[in-house]
């Protein structure tokens, strides 16, 4: 259950919900939402507690019964799906219904030269969003762990030349302010989903979170770590289906695209999927991005590369820049032929931190 409090009720006044509801034997649990103190239960409170808690407490204004163990998250509480909007100013790119994005870049940044070289050419392509990463989640302890703040610092140079939003993974809570003072989107990445501290510290640096779905997660897992930087008062979440393990090694991972279209269904966030990292074969990139357009994601996330031969990560899974023009038009083929199927009525959207 969702007890939503009056607007502007104080702390003391979200402790005393909680202090009464403790008095009752149900545990509350503070969070914000929508500029709104909250407290969520994963006790059910019957029609005679829910009388009692408004004659006690009248800051309580709604008392919202959400079956789902994600309260925020779930589109029980918000039917209507909604907008993140992400960057400032020309670099402002919203993401949502209505709109199909495309975030596209290196694996991971290497050097200026490099860097810029793909901004241009995902600028030229189309492409939304400028991806790449700064701290790496190797899987070998020997292999390139990335270039650290110092790629940082490029990425953000690189998407105030090419007026593109930034997205970049953080990979522990200690970097969190620094991804944040230097990027436009905090990635979580798929090994790092529950990761819960990190989930709280990124949904506190109140700046667009991408979450991506761990390899083995279910779809209520997945929505449970986005809960848990919803519950934080941060609501600009966008989730990335980038696959699950599959026992076939014929492709990196398995692209779960009817997961994608069920966990529309139970969330308002927008999602988006990588088929980069879903295949780890670069023929199979612009396939399965067209796919993610039929089935109505909100977006791509995509690896390229200018010269994906010499890349230090993922070269393999990196589409060159022509193919990448070919997927940007595409999609947007695409995403118009099956616009009249998918489009909702209306979309809220999400207050940017200030
Ligand atoms: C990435 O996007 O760079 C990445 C490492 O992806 P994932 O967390 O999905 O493996
Ligand atoms: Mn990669």
């Amino acid at each position: 259950m969702l007890i939503i409090l009056q607007a502007g009720s104080t702390t003391e006044e979200v402790e005393q919900v909680v202090a009464e509801l403790a008095g009752v034997s149900v545990t509350g649990y503070p969070a914000r939402s929508r500029g709104r103190e909250v407290v969520c239960l994963t006790q059910h409170l019957n029609m005679e507690l829910r009388t009692w808690l408004h004659a006690v407490c009248p800051q309580v204004e709604r008392i919202l019964d959400i079956k789902a163990p994600y309260k925020l998250a779930s589109a029980e509480y918000r039917p209507e799906p909604s907008t993140v909007v992400v960057g400032q100013g020309n670099r402002q790119v919203r993401v949502g219904p209505g709109q199909f994005v495309v975030m596209a870049g290196p694996c991971t940044i290497e050097s200026e030269e490099q860097l810029f070289q793909t901004a241009a050419l995902v600028k030229q392509a189309g492409a939304n969003i400028l991806r790449g990463g700064a701290f790496k989640p190797r899987t070998s302890p020997y292999s390139f762990q990335g270039m650290g703040v110092e790629g940082l610092k490029l990425l953000q140079r690189a998407g105030h030349t090419y007026n593109l939003p930034t997205v970049t993974e953080v990979m522990e809570s200690a970097y969190v302010d620094a991804v944040a003072e230097y990027a436009d989107i905090l990635q979580v990445g798929a090994r790092n989903m529950q990761n819960f501290p990190l989930l709280r510290e990124v949904g506190l640096a109140g700046k667009p979170v991408l979450l991506k779905r761990g390899p083995s997660a279910t779809l209520e897992e997945w929505l449970m770590a986005a809960e848990y930087i919803l519950s934080t008062g941060n609501e600009q979440v966008i989730l990335c289906e980038r696959g699950i393990k599959g026992f076939d090694p014929t492709t990196r991972n398995v692209l779960d695209l009817g997961g994608v279209v069920a966990v529309q269904e139970k969330t308002h966030l927008p999602v988006i999927v990588d088929p980069s990292h879903a295949t780890g074969k670069r023929s199979l990139v612009t396939p399965l991005g067209l796919a993610a357009a039929a089935i109505g994601a909100n977006g791509i996330m995509v690896e390229c590369h200018p010269h994906p031969e010499q890349a230090l990560c993922d070269g393999a899974q990196s589409i060159l820049p022509e193919q990448l023009t070919e997927l940007v038009k595409g999609v947007h083929s695409v995403t118009a032929a099956v616009r009249d199927i998918y489009e909702p009525e209306e979309s809220s959207e999400v207050e940017v931190a200030a």
